[in-house]
């Protein structure tokens, strides 16, 4: 795989992290727990594997949304920042927002359409999908 050296971080800039080789994917969630952990209407995100992601300064404080998932987010200015499921082992998401250029890796499909706010209309022409696009997965 491509080697990479891509950095993001939460606004204040207290966390920041890299990437070491580009993500495995790349869509946006307009699930409701996404919805309110951002508190916005979508949220955009880059999935890498684990062992090309690191934090380098900073410690991102972490929380369950739900059983198997694990999120993190800057304790000081609160940027969401990742994302992690045990039902998808070795992959961690990344906000693509958070990225010091999220033009680099545009989203490919949207998911959980069947959670959107009725005036969330994206006009891309991407797949959207219900739920995940690989059918359901934990939020
Ligand atoms: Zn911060
Ligand atoms: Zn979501």
């Amino acid at each position: 795989m491509e080697s990479v050296d891509v950095e993001g971080g939460c606004f204040c800039g207290k966390v920041r992290y890299r990437l070491s080789a580009p993500p495995i994917g790349s869509m946006v969630c307009h699930c409701q727990t996404c919805r309110r952990i951002s508190g916005a209407p979508a949220v955009a995100w880059i999935t890498v594997e684990e062992r090309h992601f690191s934090f380098m300064t900073g410690e991102p404080a972490r929380f369950s949304s739900s059983d198997p998932v694990e999120r993190t987010f800057c304790p000081a200015c609160g940027t969401p920042l990742t994302y992690r499921s045990a039902s998808c082992p070795g992959e961690i998401d990344v906000a693509t927002c958070t990225l010091d250029d999220p033009n680099q890796y545009p989203p490919t499909h949207h998911s959980w359409l069947s959670h959107n706010v009725s005036w969330v209309i994206f006009a891309d022409g991407l797949p959207s999908y219900p739920e995940s696009s690989t059918g359901s997965s934990a939020v």
